[in-house]
């Protein structure tokens, strides 16, 4: 199970999670360890995109409000998928399962909280600050498949 921050302009429109930019890129690194999107599920911290300016305006942070309101809905997500696997995406994401960690301490490294293995990946919207960005982001995407073995087909 994926974890997002919030939908983009794409996403509102279409009703699915990740199909703009950032998600090619998500594409991208689910097919660098051999998986597509019909093998996992992919969810968002807030359902609804949150934006800033007159409609459609520009995709913005979500508010803490915004994040509490959906929270019963990421739980009731979980409750129902049973996930093997929750990888989050950014920060956001993170800090629904363990709000006291960076990111930038713990990332690749797979976490245990509440009867689950958290992930804590970058969000694939980094890879817009260079090659490193998107070296880190494969690296880090390996780990799915070390933590999923024996399920993995990697
Ligand atoms: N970024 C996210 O966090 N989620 C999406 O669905 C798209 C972009």
């Amino acid at each position: 199970m994926f974890v997002g921050e919030a939908p983009g302009r794409q996403e509102d429109v279409q009703g699915t999670p990740f199909v703009g930019g950032a998600g090619k890129v998500f594409d991208g690194l689910l097919a660098s360890i051999g998986l597509s999107r019909t093998d996992v599920y992919i969810t968002n911290t807030v359902k609804s995109r949150p934006f800033v300016g007159p409609p459609p305006g520009r995709n913005r942070t979500p508010a803490r409000e915004e994040i509490a309101a959906c929270a019963p809905w990421l739980a009731e997500e979980i409750q129902i998928i049973q996930p093997k696997l929750v990888v989050t995406l950014g920060q956001i994401a993170l800090d629904q399962f363990l709000p006291h960690r960076k990111i930038s301490e713990i990332h690749g490294k797979p976490q245990s909280t509440g009867g689950m293995t958290i992930l804590p990946l970058y969000h694939p919207a980094m890879s817009r600050y260079g090659p490193e960005w998107i070296a880190i982001l494969r690296a880090d995407f390996r780990k799915i498949s070390k933590v999923m073995i024996p399920e993995s087909r990697t």
